[in-house]
């Protein structure tokens, strides 16, 4: 799950950013209108923390643009102005939740938790395959009935193979979705990532879980 975090306070925007994290979320902060375009027109993402007030523009304008650019997927709403007419503007134009600050961490998480069920009511919320379980809304992993631990980037790293069993993704494709930005990723760090994986779930050698297609990318069998 890849999270957009719109945000011009500059510490709690790597508060949430950082929490998101380590909740196994991929996420990235993002402090003004005109990079919050730019992040969302460079990759795509699966829900959106948009706060109302930033430097240069406001947050439901650029909602309002999303919607009509059809950016279906779900945006939360985080704001002061938590009076009824804001929250009302704010749901009108797409919205679909909106938390008033101050606001606790766990509440954030709760409400993108739900944000992601519910949009989860038409994609599936376990994803098996091959003995492995993954439960896309505690984030976690089983294998053959046993509890996995991985961290939140192999979490995240598999996610993506356990919604595409059988296809090919390619190097890119995957560093898009796993890091926040394609640019910052050394490719090596994908093939680290791979081999672990494979040591945490292969359940023998002879039965591979993941092909590795040269030059192209990997394949979960
Ligand atoms: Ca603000």
């Amino acid at each position: 799950m890849k999270v957009l975090i719109v945000e011009d306070q500059q510490r709690l925007g790597q508060f949430l950013e950082r929490g998101l994290k380590e909740c196994a979320y991929t996420a990235k902060w993002v402090g003004t209108c005109k990079d919050a375009l730019d992040a969302l027109a460079e990759s795509p993402y699966d829900i959106i923390v948009l706060d109302l007030g930033l430097p240069d523009g406001d947050g439901i304008e650029l909602l309002r643009r999303w919607r009509a650019n059809g950016f279906n997927e779900p945006v939360l709403i985080l704001s002061a102005r938590d009076s009824v007419e804001d929250r009302i503007k704010g749901l009108d134009v797409g919205a679909d939740d909106y938390l008033p600050k101050p606001f606790s961490f766990e509440e954030l998480l709760a409400r993108v938790r739900s944000l992601v069920r519910r949009q989860s009511t038409v994609k599936q919320v376990v994803l098996e395959h091959r003995g492995i379980r993954v439960d896309l809304l505690s984030h976690t992993v089983q294998l053959n009935g046993r509890p996995v631990d991985l961290t939140s980037r192999e979490y995240a790293l598999l996610e993506i193979f356990m919604q595409n069993p059988g296809r090919i993704l390619t190097r890119t494709l995957i560093s898009e979705k796993i890091w926040a930005s394609n640019y910052d990723v050394d490719t090596n760090l994908l093939d680290v990532y791979m081999s672990r994986l494979r040591a945490k779930l292969e359940t023998s050698p002879l039965r591979p879980l993941f092909k590795t297609v040269r030059g192209v990318g990997y394949q979960l069998l």
